[in-house]
């Protein structure tokens, strides 16, 4: 009788498969879990390995020394690397446009008029309709008289102020109006010019201004004026508060930045894409090369210095020199990227047009060796380089009960994404893709502007609710959920995760709930259901994904609520039967390569 472990090194998570042997068969005995220690495939990963090896051991109370035999997985072949461009940005190139999201908005509703300097309001003798602007030397109580006391002709619809007192100013008037405050540069909005403002009731966002049918009803414009406002209602969208002003030859524009170019190597072409092409042209290009050989990003671009980054890492970490380290794969996703609004008055922000892009690099089977014969020495087991990967990784997915030969796998982790198929001949090919776990948490990090990436995990990883009293709350399904106990009157109507035990972690400065949704939904489709279809397009034996029959997912992706459903769901058109792996009937979609690794050691090191 022998103990054997298998060891499946992966960008995050380091997994163990304990076993016994006993003549011919092997039992199981516990799993070990535990973070991967620097990157993978580096010696750094040592480390990690003793974390989980002995929390595996822990469990059936053995130690190292029981050990006979470690495998390890080979060539632990991908390493991800994630990067935004921003390929759009806005320009205000006279003062048009104002939106933001004031603490203190006063009234709500919208407000068309001429605009006029509230000293002013005395000069005007006809009947009009006008919009105040009262900077900040007037203040708002002057300002307030002066409205009070404007005369029968003047109807004053909405108020534009430099100073917070948007509800001191309305407290004061006669007749509450609209009013958007803390407009800092406010001497650029221009005077004696048409002007719509609107302020959304609290909870709410505004709607007619964040929409160019909503801007031409206001101002009565023509089809083609109504084409240049979409930039405009654009940059509007999700604020509480918008100002538009027409000028005669203001202007907002969005224009594209220039972001670079990646150029696909393959071994018969080459292919060069503009990153502000978008996301769909760069994957095309990605697609239309077989057998890739490297990417390469343009010099002294963004996309150039990250691609480069990549290469940096890994040859510091590998001793290989940077120009022998290939990029085999990217995945571009279009996403957007909160920015400055260039020549904007009240720092508005506008969600720009960007492209996220994930990188993998091949690693290779020397750097295993190495890993297996430092652990050889320290804990005094022979440590071997297991079979190939994708082998391993089959063979243990195929102990979740109901499946068999011919069988496709997809390993969702962290860095990357792995698809490998076996034929009923046993004949196994396999792939690697980049773009994963830490993409999607990277996608939701840039586009809610979330400034930590463990807060984007988390985001990632449970289900929204709000708090509406101090008692109860509505998850994001609708669900209403009370209890007993008062809840952190801190998190009174905020959007909360709901983590385990009913953990409610309160997400600052996100009081959307159903566009924190939404972003978190996309995000996890863009990129696995993107990869799982590529990747299973590429292992399929005709190219069509739709010679595949049956799927099992594996990896710590797969534990997502709702990816795994997303890929089901998508994989259906193709009438794929995919579902979450569940490896020696207990593990769940985790383990699959360390089961297949342990289970190797019944046959000898190839
Ligand atoms: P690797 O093989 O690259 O080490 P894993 O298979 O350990 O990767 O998967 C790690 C990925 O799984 C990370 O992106 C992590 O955010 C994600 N993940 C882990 N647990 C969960 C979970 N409960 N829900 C959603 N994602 C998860
Ligand atoms: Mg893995």
């Amino acid at each position: 009788m022998k103990y054997v472990a298998g060891v499946d090194i992966g960008n995050a998570t380091t997994e163990v498969a304990l076993a016994k042997i006993e003549e011919d068969s092997l039992t199981f005995l516990a799993s070990g879990i535990g973070p991967t220690t620097g990157i993978k495939g580096t010696l750094q990963n040592v480390n990690g390995v003793f974390g989980s090896l002995k929390n595996a051991l822990d469990k059936v109370g053995l130690d190292f020394a029981d050990l006979s035999e470690i495998r390890i997985n080979e060539a632990a072949p991908v390493i991800g690397d994630v990067a935004m461009e921003t390929i759009s940005e806005t320009v205000i190139t006279e003062s048009t446009v104002i939106g933001h999201n004031p603490s203190t908005p006063g009234g709500a509703g919208i407000g068309t008029g001429v605009s006029v300097m509230v000293d002013e309001l005395g000069r005007i003798t006809e009947e009009k309709d006008v919009i105040v602007v009262i900077p900040k030397f007037i203040g708002f109580e002057k300002a307030a008289e002066l409205m009070n006391n404007a005369k029968k002709n003047i109807h004053i619809k909405g108020a534009i102020i430099q100073t917070d007192d948007g509800n001191l100013l309305n407290n004061r008037l006669n007749q509450p109006i609209p009013v958007i405050d803390e407009v800092r540069m406010i001497e650029k909005v221009p005077l004696g010019m048409e002007c719509a403002i609107e302020v959304a009731p609290i909870g709410s966002v505004i709607s007619h201004l964040s929409n160019p049918y909503g801007i031409a009803t206001v101002f009565n414009l023509s089809s083609e004026e109504t084409q240049r406002m979409v930039p405009i209602a654009r940059s509007l969208i999700g604020n509480r508060s918008g100002v538009v002003i027409k000028t005669p030859s203001g202007d907002v524009k969005a224009r594209n930045v220039k972001a670079g170019s990646v150029t696909i190597i393959g071994e018969r072409k080459e292919v060069t894409v503009d990153v502000d092409e978008g996301a769909e042209k760069i994957m095309e290009g990605v697609n239309s090369v077989s057998d890739i050989i490297n990417i390469k990003g343009e010099k002294e671009t963004n996309v150039g210095i990250m691609l480069d980054k990549v290469r940096r890492v890994m040859s510091s970490l590998t001793g290989k020199k940077k120009r022998d380290i290939m990029i085999q794969d990217i995945l571009a996703v279009n996403t957007f990227n909160p920015q400055r609004v260039i020549g904007g008055i009240a720092d508005e922000f506008a969600l720009e047009n960007a492209v996220g892009i994930a990188a993998m690099v091949r690693s290779d089977r020397l750097q295993m060796e190495m890993i297996a014969h430092t652990l050889t020495e320290k804990l005094k087991v022979p440590v071997f380089v297991g079979g190939v990967e994708a082998d391993m990784a089959i063979k243990g997915a195929l102990t979740t009960p109901g499946t068999s030969i011919p069988l496709a796998i997809v390993d969702m982790g962290a860095g990357s994404t792995d698809a490998s198929i076996i034929n009923r001949e046993g004949k196994v090919k396999l792939i690697h893709l980049a773009g994963a776990g830490d993409m999607v948490s990277l996608l939701i990090q840039s586009e809610l502007g979330i400034e930590d990436f463990e807060m984007a995990e988390d985001v990632k990883k449970y289900s929204l609710a709000k708090v509406e009293s101090l008692f109860h709350i509505r998850h994001e399904d609708g669900t209403v959920q009370f209890f007993s106990k008062p809840l952190d009157p801190n998190i009174f109507s905020k959007v909360v995760l709901v983590k385990e035990n009913d953990e409610l972690i309160p997400l600052e400065g996100q009081d959307n709930i159903e566009k924190v949704k939404a972003v978190r939904v996309e995000a996890k489709k863009k990129v696995f259901v993107t990869n799982a279809i590529r990747a299973l397009s590429m292992v399929s034996p005709t190219g069509n994904p739709r010679d595949i029959q049956f799927v099992v997912m594996v990896g710590g992706s797969a534990l997502d609520f709702e990816i795994p459903n997303f890929v089901t769901d998508a994989l259906s058109d193709y009438d794929i039967v995919a579902g979450r792996g569940n490896i020696r009937g207990c593990e769940g979609p985790r383990n699959a390569v360390a089961t297949g690794l342990a289970m190797a050691c019944m046959e000898p090191v190839e």
